[in-house]
């Protein structure tokens, strides 16, 4: 496939770094020249202009999109982000690294994603309700839990999912728990499901440590970001005996050396919003933290923060990427001739859209599972797909994105392949 990779390499555009990274396993992997081009494109961009009433009486316009990358392996699959920045090309990467994240674990799942430009800390309640029951109604016309499923992402929650799940009922005149997850427990959510982009970003760092022959106890963790995948990653890594050292969220950070009160934290950040303030440790702030001296780095926020200005001064041996899209192309090379492990997104995230599976499937079978249970089987989910990946980013000589990568996008060709082309 010909194409002007310098360009590629100097823009900071998340969808042409989505393309890129796909381009570099195109040739390890061997694919052929029709299928990375197949593979290189979404199959459908849906977007959509959502009327939603306002507090005030009247109604704002807004716009959101739903896009599905490829679902050769089964239905799309992939969150839906309700965020000011939100752009088309951003829901494309986040659809194309759906695919690679759910072939990657092996779940029967294409990629999927939605958002909406909007900004919810100013938006009352009843204003997101309005918004996201008629967002819901504008793409249910690809939604459904044959066709495609969607799930929390930045911003929005179980509430916000129940209503989807709600509104897609009412449209068909019955109880449609399968077509959304991440819903709440009472109208057939799974347990495990909350703290699950968390429990699985564990376990891949604890394969990782092992693999560096160092032990969990101690190792130091800096978090960056304190929401559903940062605030989970680090209650259950304190409890596991990491010892977190600093985290931050929008508003900015807190570090101590000899490790955070991480009960204290979530309380404080719960009575006030934000983790800064908390008296348990110093303030610092979002930039530090990607720098802060620590063993295993969490960016748990957003795209694009560890670039190649910061690259070279990340002091981790290992970076877990909690977020989706947080290190760019520039980046990745930097820390892997430094020798930095980088456990990719569509690996080290990959605990939500797995549990999203184990829920979509419970749905199905209204037949559910004891959270023991699910741990279990993320866990063991997980540990095989860091070792598959592993296993062939030793093989090439490559980093664990292109080994995990080469496992995801060989499956992805092979299933399209199968298939054929229609008609
Ligand atoms: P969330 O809305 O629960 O939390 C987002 C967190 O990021 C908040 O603490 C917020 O304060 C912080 N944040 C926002 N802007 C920031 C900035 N500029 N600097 C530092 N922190 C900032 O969202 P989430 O569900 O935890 O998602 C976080 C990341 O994890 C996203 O990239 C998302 O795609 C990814 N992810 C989440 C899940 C999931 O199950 N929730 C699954 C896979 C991937």
């Amino acid at each position: 496939m010909t194409q002007d990779l310098s360009a590629v390499q100097a823009s900071d555009n998340v969808w042409e770094m989505a393309q890129r990274q796909l381009d570099e396993v195109g040739s390890l992997i061997g694919l052929n020249e029709s299928l990375h081009g197949y593979l290189r494109v979404p199959k459908r961009v849906l977007e959509v202009s959502v009327p939603a009433r306002m507090d005030n009486g009247g109604f704002r316009m807004f716009t959101g999109y739903r896009v599905q990358h490829n679902m050769s392996r089964g239905p799309g699959k992939g969150g839906i982000r309700f965020h000011p920045d939100v752009t088309l090309d951003e829901v494309k990467a986040l659809a194309m690294w759906m695919t690679w994240k759910c072939a990657l674990v092996n779940i029967p799942f294409g990629g999927a994603k939605g958002g909406v430009i909007c900004d919810p800390k100013h938006m009352s309640m009843q204003e997101l309700e309005n918004l996201t029951r008629r967002f819901t109604s504008e793409i249910s016309i690809i939604i459904g839990p044959e066709k495609d499923i969607p799930a929390p992402d930045v911003y929005t929650t179980p509430q916000i999912m129940a209503w989807i799940m709600d509104t897609f009922s009412m449209q068909h005149g019955y109880s449609i728990s399968g077509v959304v997850t991440g819903k709440p427990l009472a109208i057939g959510g799974s347990l495990g499901r909350d703290k699950a982009t968390a429990r699985g970003c564990m376990y891949v760092v604890d394969e990782a440590l092992e693999t560096q022959g160092r032990t969990i106890e101690g190792a130091r963790v800096a978090i960056q970001g304190f929401g559903n995948a940062g605030m989970y990653a680090a209650t259950l890594m304190a409890e596991r005996g990491y010892r977190v050292v600093a985290v931050s969220d929008s508003h900015g950070g807190v570090a101590n050396e000899r490790g955070l009160d991480i009960k204290g934290l979530v309380a404080h950040k719960s009575e006030t919003g934000s983790v800064v303030g908390f008296t348990g440790g110093e303030r610092t702030d979002n930039r530090e933290v990607l720098e802060f001296d620590c063993d295993v780095l969490v960016p748990a926020a957003l795209e694009k923060v560890i670039t190649r200005e910061n690259a070279p001064r990340v002091r981790a041996s290992i970076v877990a990427e909690a977020a989706n899209g947080p290190t760019m192309p520039d980046a990745d090379d930097i820390l892997f001739d430094r020798g930095v492990m980088v456990l990719p997104d569509i690996l080290a995230n990959a605990g939500g859209v797995t549990v999203s599976y184990f829920e979509w499937v419970q749905d199905l079978q209204a037949n559910f599972w004891e959270e023991e249970e699910i741990n279990e089987r993320l866990k063991r989910k997980l540990t095989r797909s860091f070792r598959e990946a592993h296993e062939q980013a030793k093989r090439h000589g490559v980093s664990m994105r292109k080994g995990a990568y080469c496992v995801a996008v060989a499956r992805v060709a092979e299933a399209t392949k199968l298939r054929g082309l229609y008609p």
